[in-house]
């Protein structure tokens, strides 16, 4: 019998997750016969499941929250890029042991579109997805500034990085990136994400990156793009950070056009 090639996104909960229909469409679209799983792991047992999942045929395995740390500390070895991050989402099972990378950081950066390079950028959030975009932006030559709810955690943020530290969000930089969970909740109104964010509602950015992303427009993009702004949302870069994991494990290049159609209509059935 040949040998099983399964993928999967580890985390907890794992249930929401686009990824396994949007890997399922590139797998497809390759025409590999490799499958994607949802790995429901409870942070007590992750250690110990990751380390057994090459026995059972994973080539390798998204990971999400709350096992980023963790997934770095377990590895025999990481990326420059996962060791400045201090977080992994990819593991990688190869001869040489478990290999740890960061694919969400650079998967910002092609979200983009366009290098970031002398543009201001505000991120708002120092928790993992603010501080691997923030850590993106300034090495993409960007002139960056994080803002966090909690100031302690934003100002520790911005020393650690040799970044700035916004007190207000407020100021109209060229980019503006929501690394906050503040918008995740459907139902919340426009008024309620500006102001929990500290934004004013005749300043959008030129440019803005929401990382939430829900089943309709979250309510931050809403506004930017009325405003004018060029708007990237958070599919678009779950479909860059994605495409950019499936390439490590496939060796192939990712079909981006199958990934982000998939990933828009979350609800396709993966068998
Ligand atoms: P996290 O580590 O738990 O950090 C949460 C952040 O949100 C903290 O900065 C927290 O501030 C802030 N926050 C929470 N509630 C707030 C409120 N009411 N007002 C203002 N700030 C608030 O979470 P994470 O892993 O960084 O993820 C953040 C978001 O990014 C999530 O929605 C996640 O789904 C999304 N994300 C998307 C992608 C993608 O590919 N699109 C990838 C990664 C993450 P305090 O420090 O003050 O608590």
């Amino acid at each position: 019998m040949l040998s099983p090639h399964l993928l999967g996104v580890a985390g907890f909960p794992v249930g929401h997750s686009r990824s396994p229909v949007m890997h399922a469409a590139a797998l497809r679209e390759l025409r590999l016969p490799w499958r994607y799983l949802k790995l429901p792991l409870p942070p007590e047992l992750f250690a110990e499941a990751a380390r057994a999942l090459p026995a059972a045929g994973y080539v390798g395995v998204n990971v999400t929250v709350p096992h980023k740390l963790a997934a770095l500390r377990l590895a025999d070895h990481s990326t420059p890029t996962a060791k400045a991050i201090g977080a992994a989402n990819t593991l990688t099972f190869t001869e040489a042991g478990i290999e740890a990378d960061n694919t969400d950081a650079p998967g910002l950066i092609g979200a983009l579109g366009e290098s970031p390079s002398g543009r201001r950028a505000l991120v708002l959030g120092a928790g993992g997805a603010g501080r691997a975009a923030a850590w993106a932006l300034r090495e993409a030559g960007a002139e960056v500034s994080v803002w966090n709810r909690t100031p302690e955690r934003g100002r520790d943020l911005a020393a650690e990085l040799g970044i700035g530290y916004a007190e207000r969000a407020a100021g109209v930089p060229d980019l503006v990136v929501n690394a906050t969970s503040v918008g995740l909740d459907p139902d919340i109104s426009e008024q309620r994400v500006l102001e929990a964010l500290g934004l004013r509602v005749r300043e959008p950015p030129a440019a803005l990156v929401d990382l939430v992303y829900g089943e309709r427009e979250t309510a931050l993009t809403a506004w930017a793009r009325r405003g004018g702004s060029a708007v990237v949302d958070g599919l678009e870069v779950l479909v860059h950070q994605g495409a950019l994991s499936l390439e490590r494990w496939t060796g192939r290049g990712p079909p981006l056009a199958a990934m982000r159609a998939a990933a828009a209509h979350g609800g396709l059935d993966i068998r």
